[in-house]
């Protein structure tokens, strides 16, 4: 990802977390304002004023109710008459009254009435108090009632004072006046201990501390304040002493140890006491803890809020990063039809998105393109091995088996390796472009099998006559040369060829068939067409792996021999030389064709230590022949490259002439023109080193490479060959003929004689010696000879075989003769003759 990409997602990424975190504040902080107004701004004054005339209230509803005993008594009907006659009967029946209320209410210690006229005072179970015992104008309730300062609640209540009656503890009497238009005219006393009346404030508690006194005056009739303050706290004391009507209201007071207490203070409206409530700290901060226990549940809650949208918001991110996650993995994994979907493009995922599609969208077109690949061959636009094996199942598949039969045919260029290593890979890829393109001409799916190799298959009834027409057409076709980069040059192929079904079945075996035919072509001399047959299949071919460990021990088995094989001019038929060519009698495989095994002791390296006793004997008999015969003979020996570059070549070569003291002049090293390709860049090269000694170079096989004339003009080349396909040619084809003799003509130009081989008709010996090729070898001549014949043949030359027009014909007549009883004979074997033309040569003993 780009680093700008990677700044973008990450400032996003934080942006939206920054902008989410900044919504939540703004939200805590209206939220936390709203419960601050409610829990602290409200403030606790408010609740401390509500608790406080709650409290106030209660005592008064309290003492009410007391008061309301007395109703039985207020109510009868004759309680005026009682108190007029309270000093008779009147006072009894009060007597029974005040009974009635103290056997109803047990709190009560005693209950009374007396009479403002009489000052007589009756109290329950006939209890009497004259004005002397009890002087009404002298209590302190009654100067207020008087006064007019116990309101107009409708009762009195008193503070602490023994009971009128005895006892040991202190009373509350609350006097309610009996009344008459108005005015009272007596007074009911109920006397009841503290007990009975004060716990009813604990019923009501203000959060957790709220903290009542009441007070008659300064008389403290009732605290509760659970050790928490101090009574006898100068200020409270004062707070609780001072006279007059409390209207109802929160203040605070500062104690004697500096603490600051909210009290509440109210007279009750019925009892005319004051009652103070003190509050401790815990219940004025009671609602900031509240406040902070909820604003810390609302911090809680939104915390929870942003962790679950910054959840959501990174689940949004982390979705659309696994979905281009999953999508890498499966083009990675090959799915190229897998795309990123539902990304949002404008997020850096979503380019880096766009980017992966993209990518599969290339790699899908360029699969196509190399799937396409797998069925055309891209050096020439053929159909390629691929689809010829498709090809040949569908046929096979879609024929009915024996009523539609198809031809394999197998087509390799021939030489084509010289073509490469001669002219270059290039030059060799145009000439298969260009014989490709040759080819698609033809009418029948051509395929390219591999290299040099191209299939044609054509379909056909019964006649293998349609086949042959198709080998016709192509050779017909070849039969120009063809223009392959401002060059022109002749193109010959071999043929192989097996037949759906009557050889195989399958493609495989159909092909191996094929390529069967197609070595036997090759090996009947090439630019040839061969049918399979099943004696292919059964000849058991040498293996190369027993060949290359037989051929470590020939040599040294004494299992190699040396053939020499005239050369003649055609000038003056006099003997020019011979061809050394070696054979190898092996106890294991029989006579091995050189063909065979040649290759095989290149590879194994046996070839050198086999050459060095070649070239040492070859000179041996040259010099045996030179000096006792003919000092103009010359002795022609094939060299294999891989001699050549062995650094001590030359050093084994001048010994040799050392030791057999031959004249050089008359040694001839056969070399192709593969082996000179090794060569071309060094100046002091060996090929140089064996000119300097005055051997002679022939350039051999001409005709089956690329046959480049460069390597005339560049190599101090001093024979060409031409080869025995050339020559086989020249009678039958006129382009064959016209080019072997221009080419003649032009290395004659470049002084450079010429031999042509496996001359073996008297014709082609006329052809030649038209052309005036310098020399000859050829069966015609003779065959290759044995040491001791070919030095008969040297001694006897001129009386018995020197060449004349008789003695060819006979030759020729001769050879005919071998070849048809060759032809009886193969096909008199049980392999129909198909095992190879062994007998080409002669080994004697
Ligand atoms: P090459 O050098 O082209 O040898 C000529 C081949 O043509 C020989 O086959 C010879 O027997 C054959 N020949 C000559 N005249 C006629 C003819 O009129 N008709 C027919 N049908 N054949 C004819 P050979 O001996 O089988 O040798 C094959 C190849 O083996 C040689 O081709 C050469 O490349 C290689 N070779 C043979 N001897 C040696 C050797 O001593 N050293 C090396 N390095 N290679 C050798
Ligand atoms: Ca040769
Ligand atoms: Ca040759």
């Amino acid at each position: 990802m780009p680093d700008n990409a990677g700044k973008n997602f990450t400032k996003r990424i934080i942006t939206r977390f920054l902008i989410l975190v900044g919504v939540l504040m703004i939200i805590f902080g209206i939220l936390s304002y709203a419960l601050t107004r409610l829990n602290v701004a409200q403030n606790s004054t408010d609740n401390m004023s509500a608790a406080g005339s709650l409290m106030t209230d209660l005592l008064d509803d309290h003492i009410s109710a007391l008061c309301s005993r007395f109703d039985t008594v207020l109510n009868a009907p004759d309680i005026e008459r009682y108190v007029i006659d309270i000093g008779g009967d009147g006072g009894d029946s009060i007597s029974e009254l005040m009974d009635q209320v103290c056997t109803a209410y047990p709190d009560t210690v005693s209950a009374w009435l007396v009479s403002e006229s009489s000052g007589m005072l009756i109290g329950n179970g006939g209890k009497i108090l004259t004005p002397e015992m009890f002087d009404l104008k002298s209590q302190s309730w009654y100067v207020k009632e008087i006064s007019g300062a116990a309101g107009n609640s409708g009762c009195i209540c008193t503070g602490f004072a023994p009971p009128l009656f005895g006892g040991e503890e202190n009373v509350i009497t609350v006097i309610v006046p009996v009344t008459s238009g108005g005015n009272a005219y007596a007074f009911c006393g109920l006397e009841l201990t503290a007990e009975t009346v004060f716990p009813v404030l604990s019923k009501y508690t203000f959060s957790s501390g709220s903290y009542p006194i009441v007070a008659y005056d300064s008389e403290v009739l009732y605290s509760d304040l659970r050790g928490k303050f101090d009574i006898a706290d100068r200020t409270l004391q004062n707070i609780i002493s001072k006279q007059g009507f409390f209207p109802g209201s929160v203040d605070s007071y500062v104690t004697e140890n500096d603490g600051t207490v909210y009290y509440y203070k109210e007279t009750g409206s019925v009892t005319g006491w004051n009652m103070i409530v003190l509050f401790d700290s815990k219940s004025i901060n009671g609602n900031v803890y509240r406040n902070f226990i909820q604003q810390l549940a609302v911090l809680v809650c939104l915390a929870a809020l942003t962790i679950m949208f910054g959840m959501e918001l990174l689940k949004k991110e982390s979705e659309d990063l696994c979905e281009l996650c999953g999508c890498a993995e499966e083009i990675a994994a090959g799915n190229l039809n897998y795309r990123v979907r539902g990304v949002s493009e404008k997020t850096e995922i979503g380019s880096a998105a766009l980017c992966l599609n993209k990518i599969a969208d290339t790699l899908q077109a360029k699969n196509a393109v190399i799937n396409s690949f797998d069925t055309t061959d891209t050096l020439t636009g053929l159909n390629n091995r691929v689809s010829l094996y498709e090809y040949m199942e569908d046929i096979i598949r879609t024929r009915e088996a024996g009523r539609s039969r198809f031809a394999v045919m197998f087509i390799d260029i021939d030489n084509f390796k010289w073509i490469n290593e001669t002219l270059g890979h290039s030059f060799g890829d145009a000439v298969l472009g260009v014989f490709g393109r040759e080819l698609k001409k033809i009418i029948f799916p051509v395929f390219r099998f591999s290299g040099d190799e191209f299939i044609i298959i054509k379909e056909f009834d019964n006649d293998r006559g349609a086949v042959r027409e198709v080998i016709e057409k192509l050779h017909a076709c070849f039969d120009k040369p063809l223009e392959v980069i401002n060059d022109n040059i002749y193109i010959k192929f071999s043929v192989g060829v097996s037949v759906y079904p009557d050889d195989d079945l399958t493609p495989d075996l159909l092909l191996r068939d094929a390529e069967m035919a197609l070595n036997r072509a090759k090996d009947s001399g090439k630019d040839r067409v061969a049918f399979y047959t099943n004696t292919l299949r059964d000849k058991s071919p040498y293996s190369k792996a027993a060949l290359a460990h037989s051929i470590t021990g020939a040599l040294k088995n004494g299992e190699l021999l040396l053939q020499y094989q005239p050369i003649v001019s055609t000038r003056t038929c006099d003997i020019h030389g011979f061809e050394v060519l070696l054979r190898w009698n092996s106890p294991e495989f029989g006579t091995v064709p050189p063909a065979e095994f040649i290759d095989v002791a290149e590879e194994s390296g046996a070839i050198v230590q086999i050459g060095t006793w070649i070239f040492e004997s070859a000179c041996r008999t040259l010099r045996q022949i030179n000096e006792t015969l003919n000092p103009n003979v010359i002795m022609s020996i094939n060299v294999s490259p891989v001699q050549l570059r062995r650094e001590n070549y030359m050093e084994h070569v001048r010994r040799v002439i050392d030791i057999t003291q031959v004249n050089p002049k008359n040694i001839q090293l056969e070399i192709t023109e593969s082996t000179l390709i090794d060569f071309t860049d060094s100046d002091n090269n060996v090929i140089n080193e064996i000119n300097d000694l005055g051997i002679a170079l022939a350039l051999d096989d001409f005709g089956t490479g690329y046959s480049s004339l460069n390597y005339l003009k560049n190599f101090p080349i001093k024979c060409l060959k031409i080869d025995k396909s050339f020559v086989d040619e020249i009678n039958n084809s006129s382009r064959d003929y016209t080019i072997t003799d221009s080419i003649i003509d032009l290395v004659h130009n470049l002084g450079i004689h010429t031999v042509a081989e496996g001359i073996e008709t008297v014709e082609q010996y006329n052809f030649l010696a038209d052309m005036k090729c310098d020399y000859i070898q050829g069966f015609l001549m003779s065959k290759p000879l044995d040491e001791a014949a070919a030095i008969e043949f040297v001694e006897r030359y001129d009386a018995l075989h020197k060449p004349d027009k008789r003695m060819m014909e006979e030759n020729e007549r001769r050879l005919a003769t071998e070849r048809q009883e060759k032809e009886l004979l193969k096909k008199a074997q049980p392999d129909g003759g198909e095992g190879g033309d062994m007998d080409d040569f002669v080994i004697s003993e």
